[in-house]
């Protein structure tokens, strides 16, 4: 096993920021910590890595107990969102600095640069300084700093997080194909759900401290654990439990609010079965995809995705009448946290 978090709590004054936290890492998965802000992750990481200890509760790295390890003695590459290069140094000797610390043969270290530089592929920027780089380029750099002392344990917290949408989105991809060729135990902290389901193999969902669910990205997304979930995994409707729609659809008033994710609701020009009467209020054209906002009779206002070709086919109007109902919705009883 990669990572063991045993019960692990951290408070931080009187403020509980992990709360009997408990988790199992394989050996050589990408898993994504995702969480709204404040909800726990860095601190969490932090506590993996040694750079905090917990209040109470065990860490074990690859099978041995490390809660009282020192940072050094874990072993572990770390990235942060702002990126720490040494401006003084040039790019090789950025990668090297762990290895020289650790008096690693010459050789070896020159041979190690090389494989990383092509790795994040930056051969040939090898000897530039971090201000000649983009943000996008440091943060490989950054990475294979962290790769260089091979580490048995990466750990990432927000690493693209500076950076703009588009680089974003490139590193992603780049960081899959990576850690598909290292196979190194990483922890990617992330509070985008996007980001993180398009990079890992599993999911944790955290939420004021503790963790909410664990899953791969589609389990996380088609069988949320809970309301939280399921609202912060992709856009959702929040209806009452009062509202026509959901009663005509078979829930009752033991849930309090009854989840509809926009591509879920089913509109139809004529009224259908259990459809309920709304009206169009607002369209927005997103290329393949269409948003409809609509409003319902008793003020309820929902959106629904429609894909171009049925937009098309129900030939869509503002201040339109149309009929809908949801293909599937979700509920969840309500729980007391203790
Ligand atoms: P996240 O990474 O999910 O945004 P953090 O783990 O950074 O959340 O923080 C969780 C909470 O703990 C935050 O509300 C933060 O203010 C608090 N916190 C984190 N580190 C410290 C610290 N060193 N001292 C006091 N409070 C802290
Ligand atoms: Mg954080």
């Amino acid at each position: 096993m990669g990572i063991l978090v045993q019960d692990v709590s951290k408070r931080f004054g009187s403020f509980q920021a992990v709360d009997r936290v408990n988790l199992e890492i394989k050996t050589g998965s990408l898993v994504a910590l995702l969480g709204p802000s404040g909800s726990g992750k860095s601190t969490l990481l932090r506590l993996i890595a040694g750079l905090e200890q917990p209040d109470s509760g065990k860490i074990f790295l690859t099978g041995r107990d490390a809660t009282h390890e020192s940072v050094q003695d874990r072993n572990i590459g770390f990235v942060f969102q702002h990126y720490a290069l040494f401006k003084h140094m040039t790019v090789r000797q950025n990668i090297a600095f762990g290895l020289e610390i650790r008096k690693a043969p010459k050789q070896r270290i020159k041979h190690k640069v090389e494989e990383l530089l092509e790795l994040v592929q930056l051969s040939g920027l090898g000897d530039r300084y971090p201000s000649q780089l983009s943000g996008g380029q440091r943060q490989r750099v950054a990475l294979a700093r962290a790769l260089a002392v091979e580490p048995k344990v990466l750990l990432l917290d927000e690493p693209f997080g500076a950076l703009d949408a588009k680089v974003r989105k490139d590193l992603r991809v780049w960081l899959r194909r990576l850690h598909d060729e290292v196979h190194v135990t990483t922890v990617f902290v992330t509070h985008d759900q996007e980001e993180a389901m398009e990079v890992s193999d599993e999911i944790v969902v955290m939420n004021k401290g503790k963790v909410e669910q664990v899953g791969s990205p589609a389990e996380i997304y088609d069988h949320p654990a809970s309301a939280f979930v399921m609202s912060f995994i992709g856009p959702v409707n929040v209806l009452p439990s009062s509202s026509k729609l959901v009663q005509n659809n078979g829930f009752d008033s033991a849930h309090p609010e009854v989840f509809i994710r926009p591509q879920d609701l089913l509109v139809e020009i004529q009224p259908n079965g259990t459809t309920v009467p709304a009206r169009v209020s607002r369209i927005i054209h997103l290329g393949w995809e269409i948003q409809a906002e609509l409003t319902l009779d008793d003020g309820q206002v929902m959106t629904a995705h429609l894909t171009r070709e049925r937009f098309d086919e129900l030939n869509l109007e503002p201040q339109q009448r149309v009929y809908v109902k949801p293909k599937e919705a979700k509920a969840f009883p309500l729980y007391y946290s203790i």
